[in-house]
């Protein structure tokens, strides 16, 4: 061969090398999934721009991992909160398209759950022979047979079904187990106890007062050991639930964080950041603003701890891979956070940007995340285009060597390969964050570098350049020349995609009615949302549910007796006759009663133990209220 011939032969190979070269390479894989994590409270996300005076918390073992692979530093989430976003990773779809916007009611005996004809990336894996475990967090559903870990591809489950979980075995179970059989048992997801595949897990295994991270990371590196000489290889999807609330902490690792990082309180205690921050700023009182302050610094120092026990396990966990290197190598390791940082009295950072979880700015949905993986990633770096969560399901498929089943949608691409040859994802394709509030939906549309944001309903679109100002600190709407041009284009691909999903209802909404969120009233009692046709101002989106009544709940008072089942209903409305229709909680009619103003005692007595949704009309007026009969 000549020279030139070489070179072509090497360009090909190196080419080849590049193109699908991860595809059916059958890795083990770790989902290291942290909840609520600030952008700006791992290490390798942090500049030396940072403020210090905000706090810097180390992750060392954390940093280690994300700077010998890629780290994503344009990551996002589907959703700016827990449930959804989780639904949207398993599932690969917008969290919108299966009803699954809203998390999960917080209530063990809640018989709702991702719909089970969506398959979850777990089961491919499974069928393609991986080993599959997950720990931790679930939050998709409590129902044996349908919605366990169990039922959507996992072998193996250790963890807690619910949203979220008090940390010490103390805080939790001795409620759950003294109140059982009384007629107020525990039903609160956070004192249910530990689950081991499908059954609870005796307390006597560990100690009182041993840390859930702790306890949840010894059970994922026995199933490490266990697992990773066996032919097939392991997917672990390993869902902590730190740091998210409630803010605990072991004693003495609080005490050892304050020694290791002997400047962080004062820092943070004078902190303008803390001292000038909007909450502090509202209240007027001296003496309060002090304890808010002080309730701030307290919650950042317990968080840190959080997030430095957290960054200890995944070392721990590290080490065990470590002990044969050809498992560490073939292991592919993705980090991510289920949404943004929860600021303030929540002690998260998320800067350099905007706001925090729940929210559809950057704070939101941007999350810290990397991939590691030694066998396919040679060198480290940093990927600057947008990736999501959704795209963790295609990509987990093809490195299986699995096929998406026929017929289902998916909002994500597979990123393996992109992101070790660092190529954009998707150019021209923006990602979607959508947000159900009251009676309308906040939400942003991206694609590099121009980010589109509305808020309140009635807002108008912002624009920003969040390549180079991901803060957003600058709405460009009416300073860029090209501004309308930019927000209509995003625009138009919202209106593609919303146009797929925009007649699907909630399947379940997490706050049941109540000043800040009546959800459930407005889709049951009104079917006011999702509005998408004023999100997107375009009749195009109009769903084909009519709207009704407004509703008026301050006019409406319900005094229940529950155990007899009687409520008195004192509606300030003028009326002859009032309609009460009795809706169960997943939005079947169940009744009617009529009422008179002069006896408007409602009788529940023959309806089962429960929740219910009343709807009641005068004909003019309507209004909802959610009861729960004993
Ligand atoms: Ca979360």
């Amino acid at each position: 061969m000549n020279r030139i011939q070489t070179l072509l032969v090497v360009l090909f190979c190196s080419l080849g090398q590049i193109i699908g070269q991860t595809k059916g390479t059958r890795p083990n894989v770790i989902i290291i999934l942290a909840d609520d994590l600030g952008y700006g409270d791992v290490g390798f996300n942090r500049g030396g721009d940072y403020p210090a005076d905000r706090g810097i918390i180390p992750t060392p073992n954390i940093d280690k991992l994300a700077n010998s692979g890629i780290i994503c530093s344009n990551a996002h989430v589907a959703h700016p909160f827990c449930g959804p976003s989780r639904a949207a990773l398993l599932t690969g779809v917008m969290p919108h398209r299966i009803g699954a916007q809203y998390n999960l009611p917080n209530d063990i005996t809640s018989p709702l759950g991702i719909p089970t004809d969506e398959t979850f990336f777990s089961k491919i894996l499974q069928d393609e022979k991986y080993n599959t475990a997950a720990f931790g967090k679930w939050h998709l559903g409590f129902t044996e047979g349908s919605y366990q870990p169990l039922d959507r591809g996992f072998d193996y489950f250790f963890g807690f079904l619910g949203g979220g979980k008090n940390y010490f075995e103390s805080e939790y179970e001795d409620s759950f187990y003294r109140r059982q059989g009384t007629s107020n048992p525990v039903i609160n997801e956070y004192q249910d106890p530990l689950q081991r595949d499908r059954a609870y897990v005796s307390k006597e295994e560990f100690e009182q007062d041993e840390y859930l991270t702790d306890i949840l990371t010894d059970d994922a590196i026995s199933y490490v050991t266990k697992n990773k000489d066996k032919s097939d290889p392991f997917m672990m999807y390993l869902a902590y639930n730190a740091p998210h609330t409630p803010l605990q902490a072991p004693a003495d690792e609080i005490a050892q964080f304050k020694i290791d990082n002997p400047n962080f309180e004062d820092l943070i205690r004078n902190s303008p950041y803390i001292t000038e921050s909007t909450p502090v700023n509202k209240e007027s009182d001296a003496t309060k603003k002090e304890e808010l302050i002080e309730k701030f610094v307290q919650a950042r120092i317990t968080y840190a701890t959080m997030v430095t026990n957290l960054d200890k396990n995944v070392g721990r966990l590290v080490a065990e891979l470590k002990k044969d290197m050809n498992v560490y190598n073939n292991t592919a390791i993705v980090f991510l956070s289920d949404n943004g940082g929860y600021t303030y009295s929540k002690g998260a950072v998320n800067y350099p940007l905007y706001a925090l979880k729940g929210s559809v700015y950057e704070g939101g949905h941007r999350v810290p995340m990397f991939v590691h993986w030694p066998n396919k990633i040679k060198s480290s770096g940093s990927y600057k285009y947008q990736i999501s969560s959704l795209d963790l399901y295609p990509t987990l498929v093809d490195l299986a060597g699995g096929s998406i089943p026929e017929g289902k949608i998916l909002d994500g691409k597979s990123f393996m390969d992109k992101l070790i040859s660092n190529e954009e994802l998707r150019p021209n394709e923006p990602l979607i964050i959508m947000r159900p509030q009251n009676g309308f939906h906040n939400a942003s549309l991206f694609s590099n570098p121009w980010k589109i944001v509305k808020t309140g309903g009635n807002g108008k679109w912002k624009l920003f350049d969040i390549e180079n100002d991901p803060g957003e600190t600058n709405d460009q709407s009416n300073s860029e020349p090209n501004a309308d041009e930019i927000i209509q284009g995003l625009i138009n691909k919202g209106i593609e995609v919303t146009k797929q999903f925009k007649d699907v209802k909630p399947g379940w909404f997490d706050h049941e009615r109540g000043d800040g969120h009546p959800h459930r009233a407005l889709w049951f009692a009104t079917e006011e949302l999702p509005q998408y046709d004023k999100l997107f101002g375009t009749e195009e989106l109009s769903t084909s549910l009519s709207v009704k009544k407004k509703l008026k709940n301050n006019k409406l008072k319900v005094y229940p007796n529950p155990s007899a089942g009687l409520y008195h209903i004192d509606f300030d409305a003028d009326y002859d006759k009032l309609k009460v229709d009795v809706i169960s909680m997943t939005g079947q009619w169940i009744d009617t009663i009529e009422l008179n103003k002069e006896t408007p005692l409602l009788n529940m007595t023959k309806l089962s133990k429960g929740s219910y949704i009343l709807k009641f009309d005068t004909g003019k007026e309507a209004s909802v209220e959610q009861i729960v009969k004993l």
